[in-house]
């Protein structure tokens, strides 16, 4: 049998009875990193023995981890925090289990993604898990383009040395999203900061630090392009400068003006 068991993304109180018990009594502990997992396997007093399982040897070992998992060995998967699978190692070993016809058993508990979305104020009843974003300026433009689409809330992996760029995109893309930046999620200093890109890199002139979920809300019907017509109408008029094109634009429809600013210079 293979169990899946989650552990704390940051307060040990939000370990389960279920996990410790599995943790106690399986056979072998597969752990992303056992120099981590230790001290938190010890303050709970397990003492199974542990072995370890990342995405570099998940392709040398799955053949031998199935064949003890056939063979009748209870064996748990537990990642550095969290859930296991959720950006995490886990997907490709229950996908072989699955097929093999050995039972998987979830355990489940803490998961910073749906931690973040069940708190942010966002609507729950429809949402999409991106896990992190593209590192190259071109495919980030596209996938937010692409999630700033989806009609349900999309919940993003964020980094301290990231977010900003990320919240520069969106107020170039989305000026008017409602985003909420969830941090440090059941820690010391977890706070929720919710507004328009605008305002939220107003409240991180220093980024944010630990650890960050970003939700997007979900595009609405009358949500509307960037007023590119009116720009060009404006702009076209005699005696107008950008400057005051811009401020014209800003009154009408609310735009923020950086980004109104962005397309008036390109639009000249
Ligand atoms: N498997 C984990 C889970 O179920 O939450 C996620 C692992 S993923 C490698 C780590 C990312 O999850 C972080 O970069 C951050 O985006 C998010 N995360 C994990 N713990 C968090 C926390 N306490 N507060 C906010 N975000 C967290």
């Amino acid at each position: 049998m293979f169990f899946l068991v989650s552990t704390p993304i940051g307060n040990l109180e939000d370990i389960t009875l279920r996990a410790i018990k599995t943790l106690k009594e399986v056979e072998t502990i597969l752990c992303e990193d056992t120099r981590h997992s230790l001290p938190l396997l010890r303050h709970f007093g397990i003492s199974t023995k542990v072995e370890s399982y990342h995405k570099f040897n998940e392709e040398k070992n799955l053949p031998s981890l199935l064949a003890r998992l056939k063979k009748g060995e209870k064996i748990a998967l537990i990642s550095d925090a969290g859930t296991p699978g959720i950006a995490d190692p886990g997907e490709r070993l229950v996908a072989e289990c699955r097929k093999e016809g050995i039972e998987v058993v979830p355990i489940p508990g803490a998961c910073a993604p749906i931690a973040a979305l069940v708190a942010s104020g966002l609507p729950t009843t429809r949402f999409q898990w991106v896990g992190f974003l593209p590192k190259k300026k071109g495919e980030l433009e596209t996938a937010l383009k692409d999630y700033l689409d989806y009609r349900g809330t999309t919940v993003i992996f964020e980094t301290p040395h990231r977010i900003i760029d990320t919240l520069e995109m969106l107020l170039e893309l989305a000026p008017k999203r409602q985003l909420v930046v969830a941090r440090e999620l059941t820690k010391k200093f977890e706070t929720f900061v919710t507004g328009k890109a605008e305002e939220l890199l107003a409240a991180f002139k220093t980024p944010p630090r630990g650890e960050i979920v970003l939700l997007l809300s979900p595009k609405e019907e009358e949500e509307k392009e960037p007023p590119e017509a009116l720009l060009k109408e404006l702009l076209q008029e005699k005696g107008l400068r950008v400057k005051e094109v811009v401020e014209i634009a800003h009154q009408m429809t609310g735009y923020p003006k950086k980004v109104l600013y962005k397309i008036a210079l390109e639009l000249q």
